[in-house]
């Protein structure tokens, strides 16, 4: 065993082999995997091997369709046949909400080069004739997946790795890993220690033993998922021997289960309601291909509606159950990417799909690791998406109902019960008595919206469908009444909400943006530092603010901050609350090593509460001997003032486009200050307004937001960010980069664009629609809702630059549907800032 490496994997399943395999293929030649017992002993050869390319979520999404066009070549490469039998998949939908979403994700599906094909019933039965079509109102289709042999895929790998000069120890476990002085990892192992510069752990169901060895709290806990295999049934055998095409992996969303053929019987794959999390604490050290007692009651409503819809699936004897541990996070995708907290130590863990996710995960990591930057956007699988909240009690409540679904419609407005609430702020019961339906981003509680007294949803209005799933609203709230159906279209809540925008647009509203993100940077270096970290101008004078962002190497965004000068070397950052842990993770690592420069995190010690609307300025009056005249306190200014009896940096910005103030208070004081507020708003009409009614009003004023138009994707310059980027200011993170992207062209450019023929029934664009212009894709939307102080139905969207002017005619496709839409002027609401500075 070498002594010395570039790179040390731990962990032999799938995900570990295939990080080892792109480190060799990216050139590190030097780079060493350890696996305590034979690969694949894990979780990974229990697996069906399913590769299923269905994924809402962007990174995932990607992820997924790098693995499936990789593992078609690795034979090739490699000499390893893999088992690959590309035979599609299909999804059932038996509900119009599953046909919504279906027709969202062949958008998504679109826009990352994914082909999806549309089945009618009688498509359906053609190609899997043992299926019973009743109830089914279409299917989709991907063409280009199947399933896998996931040993001989992980074989493959290490075949491929090792020709490229990689060590794969088996039968060796690490025991520990340590720092040592010169900054090095020491990779202890009961074989001997290994000395190198990075370590990836890729240890599955050991992922939370493996973090504890460098002190992390890895927000990965196994869950029990079984799957039935049966003996044979003759209409399979005899398409075999017929030599017919082989059945896709059929999935029935709406009953949550899968189904492929398996050799001459069927294979069923249920997501049960009630699997218990397992390996709490981590599996024993003896632990190896090991399986759990199977739970037949559990299975077996699933078994009921698989026999029902595939009647052959009755008519045969079970041969076997796998009930294995199958690795999740809270919101069920995988953790790729830096931990917080430690250079070069870096996790592929938290993998519920790992045999599909393998081979773009590993891509992906390998690039930032060997390059520093990934190329896709991984912000929907970077580990630093959890807090410090996201321990043990937490993971088990939420990594249960993660996994209970995976098969439900992922509604975008779908905000899930477990484990909540966790983190709330002082005025939740106030804002709970004003009505809040809550949403949570990063823990904390936070208002969506406000039901009035009067709204309570019939079942007519529900319309629960008819199916095993079923899961369409939100709770009730105390008083017994389900204020809010989740859709992917306009939903009862859409005109309460309007109702929130216009009351901004002519009184005042009140928000609690507490969850936001928030530190001091302090220190004689500290406004060098910032400067040369930031693309924008620091704010020179006390009081100063700016919007600034965090670029990658390649001039893409990693991170926004407000910048708020509030003392001499004293800087306030605030960042978005979901992404605390990554942007402080950022900053922490960037510090430099002499001192000169301190952090400070705050976010919990300091509340956020948000006054907007032209009457701001008449309510704050009422309650500071604070100047607030336009001279004395002009817009992008903060500074300390009394809010009646409390104390509150006062800052005048909002992501509202209108005249307002940011209260950053103590955050025991949250409370005097908002009940002061709504006291002395009363007479001017003050009403607190939630995230849905904030988000609609900045797509008014065409905000961008990360990771939608803003992300590392796309330089800055393709996002539109051009007046807060400075590159004659000296040098900063990505500068150069960014000026000789400029210099080459642009491959995008930020658009906000009004959508035609929207109505109620249908649905307002919401980011990752398709954009054609004459059959093209030529764009993705990025962000979209209705505009209500425009009256226009918007969408932002990175578009080809030619196409970007305004005036220009494109369509977009929205749930299935191509609507005609042009580019408009940058913020339709107000475009000369009148409001904000007024
Ligand atoms: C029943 C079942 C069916 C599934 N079906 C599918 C499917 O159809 N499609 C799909 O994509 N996914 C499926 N999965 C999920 C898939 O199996 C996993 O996501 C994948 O195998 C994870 O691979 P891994 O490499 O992350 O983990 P593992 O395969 O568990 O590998 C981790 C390895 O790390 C080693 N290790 C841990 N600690 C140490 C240490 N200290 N020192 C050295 N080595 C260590 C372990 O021994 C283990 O071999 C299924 C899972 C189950 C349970």
């Amino acid at each position: 065993m070498r002594t010395h490496a570039r790179a040390v994997v731990v962990g032999g399943g799938v995900v570990g082999v295939s990080s080892l395999y792109h480190l060799a293929k990216k050139g590190w030649s030097d780079v060493v995997l350890i696996e305590r017992k034979e690969l694949t002993s894990g979780s990974t050869w229990h697996a069906a091997g399913l590769l299923p390319l269905f994924n809402l979520s962007y990174s995932v999404g990607q992820i997924h369709k790098y693995s499936v066009a990789l593992y078609k070549t690795l034979e090739a490469e490699t000499g390893q046949n893999v088992g690959f039998a590309v035979c599609s998949n299909i999804r059932l939908a038996r509900t119009k909400d599953r046909w919504d979403e279906f027709m969202y994700y062949r958008g998504v599906a679109e826009t990352i080069g994914v082909t999806v094909n549309t089945l009618t019933s009688a498509e359906l039965k053609e190609i899997w004739p043992l299926c019973n079509v009743d109830g089914v109102i279409g299917a989709i289709q991907h063409p280009d997946d199947g399933y896998i042999q996931p040993a001989d895929l992980t074989q493959a790998f290490a075949i491929g790795a090792r020709k490229l000069g990689a060590e794969i120890n088996r039968n060796t476990s690490v025991t520990a890993i340590e720092r040592t002085a010169s900054g090095e990892w020491l990779v202890k192992t009961d074989k001997g220690d290994i000395t190198c510069e990075h370590v990836v752990s890729a240890t599955g169901n050991f992922a939370r033993k493996t973090g504890a060895m460098v002190g992390l709290d890895v927000p990965v806990i196994p869950v029990q998922h079984q799957y039935i295999v049966t003996e044979d049934h003759p209409e399979i055998v005899k398409r075999r021997e017929q030599g017919l095409p082989e059945l896709g992996v059929l999935r029935e969303a709406d009953s949550s289960w899968y189904m492929r053929a398996e050799k001459g019987g069927l294979l069923l794959g249920p997501y049960e309601k009630g699997a218990p999390c397992c390996y709490v604490d981590g599996p024993s050290d003896q632990s190896e291909y090991e399986l759990f007692q199977e739970d037949l009651d559990r299975l077996m409503p699933h078994v009921e509606a698989a026999i029902a819809r595939v009647p052959a699936f009755g008519e045969v004897g079970i041969k076997k159950i796998y009930n294995g541990a199958i690795a999740y996070t809270p919101d069920g995708s995988p953790i790729v990417g830096p931990a917080w907290g430690l250079k070069n130590f870096w996790l592929n863990e938290g993998h519920s799909f790992g045999v599909t996710a393998a081979g773009g995960a590993g891509w992906q990591l390998a690039e930032w690791i060997v390059e520093g930057e990934p190329s896709l956007d991984m912000m929907g699988v970077d580990p630093r998406r959890f807090g410090p909240y996201a321990t043990r009690g937490y993971l088990k409540t939420k990594n249960e109902e993660a996994y209970a679904n995976v098969f439900t419609p992922h509604y975008p407005d779908e905000e899930r019960v477990a484990a909540r609430p966790l983190k709330t702020t002082p005025c939740y019961g106030r804002m709970q008595a004003l009505g809040a339906v809550f949403g949570s981003v990063y823990g904390w509680e936070r208002p969506g919206w406000f039901a009035p007294q009067d709204v309570s949803l019939t079942d007519a209005d529900l319309a629960k469908p008819e199916v095993l799933m079923n899961h369409n609203h939100a709770p009730a709230t105390d008083d017994g009444r389900i204020v809010e159906k989740w859709s992917f279209r306009r939903s009862n809540y859409f005109r309460h909400v309007g109702n929130e925008c216009l009351n901004v647009r002519d009184n005042v509203g009140l928000q609690d943006m507490s969850a936001f993100a928030k530190c001091w940077i302090s220190g004689t270096g500290a406004e060098a530092w910032l400067d040369r970290l930031l693309a924008n101008r620091i704010p020179k004078k006390v009081g100063r603010i700016a919007l600034c962002h965090l670029l990658s190497k390649n001039g893409g965004v990693r991170a926004e901050f407000t910048v708020y000068k509030a003392r001499e070397g004293g800087f306030y950052l605030v960042s978005a609350g979901a992404f605390e842990r990554h942007d402080h993770d950022y900053l922490r690592k960037a510090l430099p090593t002499d001192g000169s420069v301190n952090f400070n995190p705050i976010t919990t010690q300091w509340g956020v509460l948000v006054l907007a609307g032209p009457r701001s300025r008449d309510v704050l009056r009422k309650l500071t001997d604070a100047d607030l005249s336009n001279g004395a306190f002009p817009w992008l200014t903060g500074r300390e003032i009394n809010v009646g009896v409390a104390t509150a940096h006062a800052v005048r910005v909002n992501f509202v486009g209108e005249l307002g103030w940011e209260f950053h208070h103590p955050i025991e004081q949250q409370n005097a200050i908002f009940d002061a507020l709504m006291a002395a708003g009363a007479e001017f009409g003050i009403k607190p307004y939630g995230i849905k009614a904030m988000s609609s009003l900045s797509i008014e004023k065409s905000y961008r937001l990360i990771p939608r138009e803003l992300s590392i994707e796309y330089s800055a310059y393709e996002s539109g960010l051009d007046r807060f980027v400075h590159p004659n200011k000296g040098d900063f993170i990505g500068r150069d980069a960014l000026v000789a992207g400029r210099a080459k062209g642009l491959n995008w450019q930020f658009a906000t664009m009004e959508v035609m023929g929207v109505t109620d029934a249908g649905s307002d664009a919401r980011g990752s629609e398709p954009i054609h212009k004459g059959g093209k894709l030529v764009g993705r939307a990025t962000n979209g809702g209705y505009g209500w102080r425009c009256g226009k139905s918007l969408a932002l969207a990175m578009v080809r630059p030619e196409l970007a002017a305004v005036g220009t005619e494109l369509e977009i496709t929205i749930l299935g549907e191509s609507k005609r839409c042009v580019i408009i002027p940058e913020s339709p609401w107000d475009p000369e800032n009148a409001r904000l500075r007024g």
